[in-house]
């Protein structure tokens, strides 16, 4: 049995809303991840078992390597069809927000969830969520939200509408948000989760194979072109730098979601605990950041760029050039030299 970390009061309300109305939307964040796609569509094959009318919205593409995933000809991509999205927003009697804790993670999306009357409620594992929602399921302890889904639907007494769809994107959201379980992935929980995913007759072996061994030649090629060329070791810190040009990432003819998981690759290098990939989009500058142990990505990424995440991977932006991210990231590196163990 899981230990109830969801509060009654929580489950009851929620439970109460999503038997009372039927128009129901999930919207999750900004290029989402395999968490944010696999959470927000087991809860859409959860819903549509229920008997629900329910539509996925999220603001742009999604990588190609997660197409697979059971039900994603379903979702709604905001900046492809921006009047469909607005349309099934507006429509809503009922919204969920999964993955994401502040409103400015979903971009354009933001204005139209703010006017919506609808009702709200938020199901996610990141620190210090921004308070938008009725209810606010957040549990920063757990490793995945997609875990959170599946307590959230067993606390309801609705273990029995879960579907090898739902399962399999419960644990593609579970396995993807911990590396494949190599990290925050020491919770007894997860392993007493995925038993049952399993009965509920998932392959867990071909759910691995299609997330980690289907990448493009592309890719695989980028991949050597930027640890040969681009990966920069900084022994006193204990740190990796990865940089991308706009142009580089042009070059490889990259695709969305194509320099996914470069930011871990460093850290299966002895001695390196910070890795760090600031990367050239056509409007940003974009930051990851992972690391090993306790040192915290999450607070770095606060302090020197404004972001957050989790204590081992979090991330950023900065609008300037890629230069002057790299300065401002290697000028900051002396001030946690101390945490660099
Ligand atoms: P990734 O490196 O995969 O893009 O991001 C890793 C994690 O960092 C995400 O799950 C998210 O929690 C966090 N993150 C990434 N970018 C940002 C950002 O700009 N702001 C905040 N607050 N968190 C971010
Ligand atoms: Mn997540």
């Amino acid at each position: 049995m899981l230990n109830k970390i969801i509060s009654e009061q929580s489950i009851q309300k929620a439970k109460k809303l999503i038997d009372k109305y039927d128009k129901i939307i999930i919207v999750t964040h900004t290029s989402p991840d395999g968490d944010a796609l696999g959470s927000s569509l087991a809860l859409y094959h959860f819903l549509m078992e229920y008997g629900k009318q329910v539509n996925i919205v999220v603001p742009n593409e999604f990588p190609e390597f997660l197409q697979w995933l059971p039900g994603t000809d379903q979702i709604i991509i905001a900046e492809k069809y921006p009047s469909l999205a607005a349309e099934a927003l507006d429509a809503a009697e009922l919204i969920f927000f999964l993955d994401f804790n502040a409103l400015k993670r979903i971009e354009q999306l933001e204005p139209l969830v703010r006017k919506s009357s609808a009702h709200k409620i938020l199901i996610d594992h990141h620190l210090d969520p921004e308070d938008f929602c009725e209810i606010t399921i957040s549990h920063p302890d757990i490793c995945s939200t997609g875990e959170l889904i599946f307590r959230f639907i067993c606390r309801m007494g609705l273990f029995d509408f879960i579907d090898q769809p739902c399962a399999e994107c419960i644990y593609t959201g579970m396995m993807t948000d911990t590396g494949g379980f190599t990290y925050n992935s020491n919770s007894p929980a997860i392993y007493y989760v995925i038993s049952e995913l399993l009965n509920k007759g998932i392959d867990k072996d071909a759910i691995h194979s299609r997330i980690y061994c289907n990448y493009s030649e592309r890719k695989i090629r980028m991949q050597g072109f930027v640890l040969y060329n681009k990966m920069k070791i900084l022994r006193e810190y204990k740190t990796s730098l990865i940089t991308l040009t706009y142009d580089e990432h042009q070059r490889f003819r990259s695709q969305k979601g194509d320099t996914e998981g470069f930011v871990n690759i460093p850290l299966s290098i002895k001695n390196v605990v910070f890795s760090a990939f600031i990367r050239e989009e056509k409007e940003v500058v974009r930051i990851s950041f992972r690391s090993k142990r306790n040192f915290p990505t999450n607070q770095f990424a606060r302090e020197v760029f404004g972001g957050g995440g989790h204590l081992n991977a979090s991330g950023g932006e900065f609008y300037g050039k890629l230069s002057d991210a790299v300065r401002v990231f290697e000028e900051a590196l002396p001030r946690y030299k101390h945490l660099l163990i």
